[in-house]
């Protein structure tokens, strides 16, 4: 398991290797300027000032990350400070240098795609404003002074290896995109199964994996209202196991609720595929039989779930184990609600278990 600190420590080298990337980019601009110096296309000093500042302000962001000085705060990353730097800096050099205007256009361009990193709509509506206003004052500063660099073979060719770094740029941007998309369609699915496995455990019992008491209570909801549109009553039966006490008083709580796990794979092997069966609290079950089964099928069938029950092997889990169950059975009368269905297949099953128990009663 990934801590906090373990996430925030990877965070933090992240940010360190994004900045000091940084820093090699604006040292390798400040290579190809020097190269358009050794062209003979604009002065050393373009090379050497920009190197300081734009490579010298990068570093100086390395330093507060590296020393830790980020992490007090609000935004970590330092991604807005970097970019607003790093853009000023391209125009401050734009009006310096007019005649290299397409490298400093291109790389605020460059720069300006960083911030897709973290953006929100607000701040990017923001940032575009602001950079505009910066650019439109700049090329206002610069105006009259553009010119043109030479076309020779050599200023082709460091136009095209500044170009062919700024591509690099947008890839190392693009490959983190990618990395995120990966990370985030891993974790939609960790989600969902975690998703899948909450719902199993709010619908199911823990011990038996039979439907449990809620879900039951709300497919009985669903069924009547069915029941009520179509004009269709169905049945419910509620089993009890007899004398179950004795079973964990004689053979344990573990073995009981081994008997508890067996009775339920039992039954529902026993019930029909469209009947269902849900654990209704300790050693009582419910079963509820198909829409349209009359009471007398519904009496078959739960003496079905019972003689499947009684005649079951159950010497297998302890020798001289036996289990029966009595139960009640109730069929929806009309206008009648879930709670009185259910209580009058309750007072079924006390008559089963006042007549001697093992038995099904119909209400
Ligand atoms: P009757 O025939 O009248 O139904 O008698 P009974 O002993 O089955 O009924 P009673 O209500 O007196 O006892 C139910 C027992 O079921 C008591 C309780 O400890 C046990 N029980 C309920 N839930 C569990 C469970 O999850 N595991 C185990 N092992 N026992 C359980
Ligand atoms: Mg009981
Ligand atoms: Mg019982």
């Amino acid at each position: 398991m990934q801590t906090a600190a373990d996430r925030e420590a990877k965070l933090q080298r992240h940010r360190l290797r994004m900045t000091l990337l940084s820093v090699a980019n604006t040292s390798l601009q400040s290579v190809i300027i020097g190269l358009y110096a050794w062209a003979g296309e604009v002065g050393w000093s373009v090379a050497w000032r920009f190197f300081l500042v734009g490579a010298g302000s990068s570093a100086m962001f390395a330093l507060i990350i590296w020393r830790g000085l980020n992490l007090r705060l609000k935004d970590p990353g330092l991604l807005l400070p970097q970019i607003a730097l790093s853009v000023l800096i391209q125009l401050l050099f734009l009006v310096l240098a007019p005649k290299l205007w397409v490298l400093f256009l291109v790389a605020v361009l460059v720069t300006y795609n960083f911030a897709m990193m973290s953006f929100s709509a607000r701040q990017f509506t923001l940032a575009w404003l602001l950079v505009g206003a910066a650019s439109a004052l700049a090329l206002f500063a610069a105006r009259g002074r553009f010119g043109h660099f030479g076309t020779s073979g050599v200023s082709i060719a460091i136009l095209w290896l500044f170009f062919f770094l700024c591509i690099r740029q947008l890839t190392a941007i693009g490959t983190q995109f990618s990395s995120l998309r990966t990370q985030l369609s891993e974790k939609n699915k960790q989600l969902s199964a975690s998703l899948e496995r909450i719902q199993e455990l709010a619908s199911h019992d823990d011990l038996t994996g039979a439907l449990n008491r809620r879900s039951f209570m709300q497919l009985l909801a669903d069924e009547r209202a069915r029941a009520q549109r179509a004009g269709q009553p169905f049945c419910i039966a509620l089993l009890d196991i007899d004398h179950f006490k004795t079973v964990n008083d004689r053979f344990g709580h573990l073995i009981g609720d081994a008997v508890l796990k067996e009775f339920c794979a039992v039954a529902a092997a026993s019930i029909r595929v469209t009947d269902r069966f849900a654990r209704y609290g300790g050693e009582e079950f419910m079963l509820l039989l198909a829409p349209s089964t009359s009471s007398d099928v519904a009496r078959v069938a739960t003496e079905r779930v019972r003689q499947a029950l009684e005649a079951h092997d159950w010497d297998r889990i302890a020798p001289g184990l036996r289990v029966t169950l009595s139960a009640g059975v109730s069929q929806l009368a009309p206008d009648e609600s879930v709670e009185q269905l259910v209580r009058r297949a309750d007072e079924a099953l006390y008559a089963a278990k006042d007549a001697g128990r093992n038995r099904t009663v119909v209400a």
